[in-house]
């Protein structure tokens, strides 16, 4: 645990005593300060006074007392309007920050603290989890202590303190960094812009705006990393190109950069100075697939080329990258039909890229409607054998689909993985796949997206074994 000593003998007010709230408590109180807190959820009440809060309603909070109000970035700090809390702080003049902000300011290198360790902050619209979890990894393999957090894992506080060796990794969600405006990371990602929590954010310039602040934040001796292939990314690179700030660095899948980092006809090549290397051909990463990793591999490999010299190092650590759960994730196979897990695909942007992966394809889709639905698939639909839908966003899922791609009102994740199976297992295709990519938040009929994949992954693993089909394997 970093424990946060800036607010040392001051009182710190925490609402939201999740994952990130409870850290900050438990960071504050290392640090010598005094803690109040609330959450509106019993049990959260219970584990933070068992972190070391002292619990008061907010309404009782005396403002005038309170140093900093630490936000979980779940409560709305502007969209669709600020939460209660948040406006009497303002009023009362308190700072309203994140736990990321409280990480921030213990590893400046100001007298005092315990010194300065390399930070890579990592944000866009998909792909965050993927490429931090890739970097982590690929600077663990060249014998740094990879702290890897924020968004993915553990929260920020919950990492070690900087060690000679720690470079911290860090995925930011557009929340977190709304709360940390004292983040100069030494090198910042952006994967990608497209819309998403736009609800949180008031409007797609509002959010693409927040992304592109935590490149601002990165020092002049740093370096940002941007994805150029969407309007929004390309717009950000030119502007931070041109502004004197920090080295930027373009990554694109599909164009031939003259400078950056690209991938093209599955190589990825390294352009700087006046050559372009050939690094890798992405074959050679298997945990990877899909031209979106590619954008992943490409991004991640342009922040570790900062600290690793030798690019067959970091081609070896693509190469060995185990994957990650819920993300395009192979659950089983039983006979010719795959069973893929990308259950974290919550938009539709991020289904379109599992859909441009298998021709043939048995879809479970659906979940707690996002803005836009999944008009924007319709490339796609070619690929689609069958949809089962399921969830709150089934019917309107279904006028998309309707006359277009034949579709089960399935309604449940266990209805529409039997159906999907069973369809599966009669087409001739030679390689069908049964997709869970939802286009769709989990909440309504699940708590997160891992547990919507674990049940798909308990689901398939329950499918009972088609003598025909042969062997079932479950990976
Ligand atoms: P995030 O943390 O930003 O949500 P993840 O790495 O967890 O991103 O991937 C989420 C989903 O987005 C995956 O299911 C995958 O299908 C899709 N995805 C991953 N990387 C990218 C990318 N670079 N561009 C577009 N979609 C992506």
């Amino acid at each position: 645990m970093i424990a946060a000593r800036s607010f040392s003998g001051k009182t710190v007010a925490v609402f939201g005593l999740a994952r990130t709230g409870l850290a900050s408590v438990r960071a504050l109180k290392a640090g010598g300060a005094q803690v109040i807190a609330w959450d509106d959820n019993s049990a959260a009440r219970d584990a933070g006074y068992e972190a070391g809060a002292e619990i008061t309603p907010w309404r009782e909070w005396a403002w005038e007392a309170i140093s900093a109000l630490i936000l979980s970035p779940g409560v709305p700090l502007t969209h669709p309007r600020p939460h209660e809390a948040v406006l009497h702080a303002k009023s009362a003049g308190v700072a309203v920050i994140g736990d990321v902000e409280l990480f921030a300011r213990e590893i400046r290198p100001d007298a005092g603290r315990p010194g300065k360790a390399p930070v890579i902050a990592i944000t866009g619209t998909n792909g965050k989890s993927t490429t931090t979890a890739l970097l982590g990894h690929i600077l663990a393999s060249a014998g740094f202590d990879a702290q890897v957090g924020g968004n993915i894992g553990k929260a920020v506080l919950e990492l070690a303190p900087p060690g000679p060796k720690t470079i911290y990794v860090l995925e930011m969600s557009s929340f977190q960094i709304d709360l940390a405006p004292g983040l100069h990371p030494d090198v910042a990602l952006l994967s990608n812009l497209t819309p998403d929590h736009i609800d949180r954010h008031g409007s797609m310039e509002n959010y693409a705006a927040i992304k592109e602040r935590l490149l601002r934040q990165v020092p002049k001796d740093g370096q940002v990393i941007v994805g150029v292939d969407d309007a929004y990314g390309a717009a950000i690179f030119t502007a931070l190109s041109s502004n004197g700030g920090a080295a930027a660095t373009p990554v694109s899948v599909g164009k031939i950069l003259g400078r950056g980092v690209f991938a093209v006809d599955g190589i990825l090549y390294d352009a700087h100075g006046q050559r372009t290397a050939e690094v890798m051909a992405m074959e050679e990463a298997p945990r990877l697939p899909g031209a979106h990793n590619w954008q992943n591999i490409a991004l991640a490999y342009a922040a570790a080329r900062n600290f690793i010299k030798d690019s067959r190092a970091i081609v070896g650590a693509i190469s060995s990258f185990p994957g990650l759960a819920h993300r395009m994730e192979e659950v089983g196979h039983i006979g010719r039909v795959r069973f893929i897990n990308d259950s974290k695909a919550t938009n539709a942007d991020a289904t379109a890229r599992a859909l441009a992966c298998y021709p043939d394809i048995f879809w479970i889709a659906g979940g707690k409607p996002k803005e836009g639905g999944i008009a924007a698939l319709s490339d796609y639909f070619p690929r689609i054998r069958k949809a089962y839908l399921i969830g709150e966003a089934a019917e309107a899922f279904a006028g998309t689909l309707e006359g277009r791609v034949v579709f089960s009102r399935s309604g449940t994740l266990d209805k529409a993985v039997e159906e999907a199976a069973a369809d599966a297992a009669r087409a001739a295709a030679p390689a069908p796949v049964v997709l869970l990519s939802p286009a769709s938040a989990s909440y309504d009929q699940f708590k997160d997206f891992e547990q919507r994949g674990d049940v798909f992954r308990a689901l398939v693993a329950r499918l009972p074994r088609d003598a025909r089909q042969g062997q079932k394997v479950v990976s």
